[in-house]
């Protein structure tokens, strides 16, 4: 699967990131139209843009933009494990809205991969936090690398952008790699019984910024006191 030609390896000079297929895709019983983009010259993984024309699109205000990291469990089987599943599908309604690029990018559990990710999940049912378990792995906290993103930006033009995030972390490495982040939009928070020490470990570990804008899972009954999140922000 990994056919693509990597942007370079050590010693090499970088190769361009250049956009290579792109074919409209329905989305959902609404057949949200959205196209999707693939790329020559990534890191080797099949990460994909994904284009919406927005019913209600501003053009005097920034793209809005999404860097989504792959999360199987989430994405595809709604694990109440995390909250990827719902973030992916709010993204999906905004920018059916206002138009914008959905970045999916294929670095399933931070960048540690899905195997690993069920081996981390073990070690936090025997009570070790999301980090922890990677530590205890011997893997990376977060091994995610949103610069990728920026070059697939760049490759479809859309450089002066509205963030849609709650990552400080994806804010500063897409400025750091030349994208205009002109605006910040928070997500929503989604709190289950099932991941609110996942979101717990997010916030402490900074990996969270957005904590008065939790969306309590009305059937949980939690909110923001039930993160035990101080509005220090
Ligand atoms: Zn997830």
């Amino acid at each position: 699967m990994t056919h693509l030609k990597p942007i370079a390896r050590p010693g090499e000079p970088m190769l361009a990131c250049k956009a290579r297929t792109s074919v409209m895709i329905p989305l959902g019983p609404d057949s949200i139209p959205a196209e999707f983009v693939g790329f020559d010259g990534l890191d080797g993984l099949e990460h994909i843009a994904i284009r919406f024309a927005g019913r209600n699109s501003d053009p005097a205000r920034p793209t809005l933009v999404r860097l989504h990291s792959e999360c199987l469990t989430g994405d595809v089987f709604s694990s109440r494990r995390c909250d990827c599943g719902e973030q992916l599908h709010e993204a999906i309604g905004m920018l059916a809205e206002e138009g914008g690029v959905l970045l999916y990018l294929r670095q399933e559990g931070r960048g540690i991969g899905l195997y690993a990710k069920l081996d981390a999940y073990r070690l936090q049912d025997q009570g070790a936090d999301t980090y922890e378990a990677n530590r205890l792995l011997h893997l990376p906290e977060d091994a995610r690398d949103y610069t990728i993103g920026a070059r697939m930006l760049q490759a479809i033009g859309v450089t002066h952008i509205r963030l849609l995030t709650n990552n400080p972390d994806k804010i500063a490495q897409l400025k750091d790699a030349g994208i205009d982040v002109a605006e910040v939009s928070r997500t929503g928070v989604y709190v289950t019984d099932a991941n609110r020490a996942y979101l717990q470990a997010k916030v402490r570990h900074h990996h969270l910024l957005n904590p008065l804008a939790l969306i309590a899972d009305a059937a949980a009954g939690m909110g923001e006191e039930g993160l035990g999140i101080t509005a220090s922000e």
